[in-house]
Parts: structure tokens; sequence; C-alpha cells
């Protein structure tokens, strides 16, 4: 309940700024200005271009008293209008990019235009401009704050920057979702080089299944290569390929087949059973 009251509060509080955007107050914005005073973390007598008039509106609106302007925002002062001097213009178009309500034209290296009738008079194209080709012209000869920008103004002033600022949340989002892209490309790509076998077009392996018993697979492994070793010895037997030399062997030799045999006994093997060694040093017929 507070919030709601306190949002339309925040609400009638906008209502009544000059919405130039300006940022004098301290805030980036006219809506985070009025999101504040509402909140009761900023004064009311903040806001230069609303001047006097200004504060008087918002201390009737707030029930307050009227206060004087706190100049450390800045002072009250016949409206501006900021003109680019178009021969020194080098068309970086960082003043384009600072201003608040899409009153500057142009294109990058090319000359900028400030549309008169759309300048708030904010001063926030100045500082980028790397040439000082903008100068800020008073156009309102006395006339200062709510006396120099009517209501009109400011309600178009609004919805320009609203509407800006929804391109730019616009954008901003475009740009990320491409950069997501592009990095889930370079990491989709990175998987497929780290696995040359998928790279070479073959079958991945097969996931172990979780549940099949360690000792099981080990023994068919063991089986499959006794199979292999048993088959070889026959095609080669069958070649005459077969290792002939087998009598009348040296005595180191002999000396290391009887070891062998030897171990072959303590291990239960005899005969003509194979043997295999596995990875970790198991044996098994
Ligand atoms: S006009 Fe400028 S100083 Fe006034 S509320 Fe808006 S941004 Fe702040
Ligand atoms: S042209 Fe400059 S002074 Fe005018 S509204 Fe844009 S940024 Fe502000
Ligand atoms: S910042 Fe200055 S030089 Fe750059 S485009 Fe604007 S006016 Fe031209």
């Amino acid at each position: 309940m507070t919030a709601t009251v306190s949002r339309t509060l925040a609400e009638r509080i906008e209502d009544l700024l000059p919405q130039t955007q300006c940022t004098k107050c301290g805030y980036p914005a006219c809506r985070p200005y009025a999101d504040a005073i509402a909140a009761g973390k900023a004064n009311y007598n903040q806001c230069p271009p609303g001047g006097a008039e200004g504060i008087a509106r918002l201390a009737a609106l707030l029930g307050k008293p009227v206060i004087p302007l706190d100049t450390t925002h800045g002072v009250e002062r016949a409206r501006p209008v900021a003109v680019i001097d178009e021969n020194v213009c080098i068309g970086c178009t960082l003043c384009m990019q600072a201003c608040p309500v899409d009153a500057i034209v142009g294109a990058a290296k090319q000359m900028h235009t400030v549309i008169a009738e759309l300048c708030t008079g904010c001063d926030l194209c100045v500082p980028p401009c790397p040439v000082d080709c903008i100068a800020m012209v008073p156009v309102t000869g006395e006339r200062t704050g709510w006396n120099a920008w009517g209501q009109e103004e400011a309600d178009a002033a609004r919805a320009r920057h609203n509407r800006r600022m929804t391109r730019l949340a616009r954008e901003r989002a475009a740009a990320e979702a491409r950069a997501s892209a592009r990095q889930a490309s370079r990491a989709a790509q990175a998987e497929r080089e780290a696995s040359p076998v998928a790279e070479a077009g073959a079958q991945p392996p097969a996931a172990p299944v979780a549940s099949e018993d360690p000792e099981a697979k080990k023994r068919a492994i063991i089986q499959a290569a006794l199979e292999r070793a048993r088959k070889k010895k026959e095609e080669m037997a069958k070649l005459g390929t077969a290792p002939q030399n087998t009598e009348h062997v040296s005595a180191a030799v002999q000396a290391q087949i009887d070891e062998t045999e030897a171990r072959r006994r303590r291990l239960g093997l005899t005969g003509d059973e194979d043997t295999a060694c596995t990875d970790d040093g198991d044996k098994t017929a």
C-alpha cells in the first residue's frame, strides 16, 4: 500500500519537472529525481531549469514551504539552445550519443546539426565534443525557468527521452544476445576441436553404463585380448611364420622361459593357456 502511494507521488512529482533531462539535480534524468524526492532522499529545490516556479509547484504538491534553489546544482537562467559550428565539426558522433532527447542529427564523419525545436538546453552535448564546436546560445531573453519553457515542450521532451531509453535498452539487449551467441559458438568450436574423434566424424564412444560391474568388464576385455592373440597365433602357424627357434635356445633365454613357466604354475596356469596383463598389472586366464 505504501509503495503504491509512493509510486503515485513520484509520478505526480515527475509531472511537475521540466523534463530537460539535464542531470543537474544530481540524478541521471527527471524521473529518478522524482523517485528520490518521493522517497525522501532528495530535496525539492535541486532543479535549476525549473527554477523558483518549479520549486513552488513541488512545494505545493508536497505541502512544504517554498525554499530557494540550491545553487550548488546550478542557477536559473535563460533557456539556451545548442548550436554546432559545422565548419569545425569532425563528425565524431559523441554529441549525438550524449543527447538525452535525440535532438542532434548526423552520421559518422559527417557534419552534425542540432534541431533547435527539440533541444532542451541541457548542456550535455558540450563536454564530449573533442573540438569544442558546440556553443550554448540563450534564446529566451529575460525569461527563465518555467517562463522560458512550456508544459507542451516538457511533455514532448519527456516522450522523446522515454523513446530513446526504450531504444537503447533494445539495442543493449540485442548486443548482449549477439555477444552470448558468439560466446556459445566459440565454446562449441573449442569443444569440437578438443574432441578429435568427433571432429573426424566418428561415432563417439558409448557412455559407460554406471551399473556395469567393473570386474566383469575387466574380465571381458582380457578375454577379448586372449581371443585375438589365439587367432593371431593360429594364423601365423598356418602361414609358417610362427616362432621357429624354440629348440636349442641359449641358457639365458631358457632361464627366462623357465622363470615364466614357474610363474604360470604359481598362478595356476598350465599347458597352452594364454595369459594377458591388464593396465594395472593384474593377470588372468
Ligand atoms: S530538468 Fe534537469 S535538474 Fe530538473 S529534474 Fe530534470 S534532470 Fe533534474
Ligand atoms: S542538443 Fe545538446 S543541449 Fe540540446 S538537448 Fe541535445 S544534448 Fe542537450
Ligand atoms: S561532438 Fe563535436 S565534433 Fe563530434 S559530431 Fe558532435 S559537434 Fe561534431
